[in-house]
């Protein structure tokens, strides 16, 4: 008999995962765009990888 609860099949189902540092399937997606592993909390792609315009680190040194 099948153990599996109709959310875990949802979400091996999203594309999401799995996650890069465990392999874990239950992968959260935000909605601007990264992504977050409920199993070990690693989240990718890092945001400043991600950011387009001033980052913090422009701000503070008068780029921006
Ligand atoms: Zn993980």
């Amino acid at each position: 008999m099948p153990n599996q609860t109709e959310a875990s099949n949802q979400i091996a189902g999203t594309g999401l995962g799995p996650c890069p540092k465990c392999d874990a399937v239950c992968v959260v997606q935000f909605a601007w765009g990264q992504k977050r592993c409920n199993s070990c909390g690693h989240q990718w792609p890092e945001l400043s990888a991600m950011q387009r315009g001033p980052t913090r680190r422009d701000v503070l040194n008068g780029k921006a």
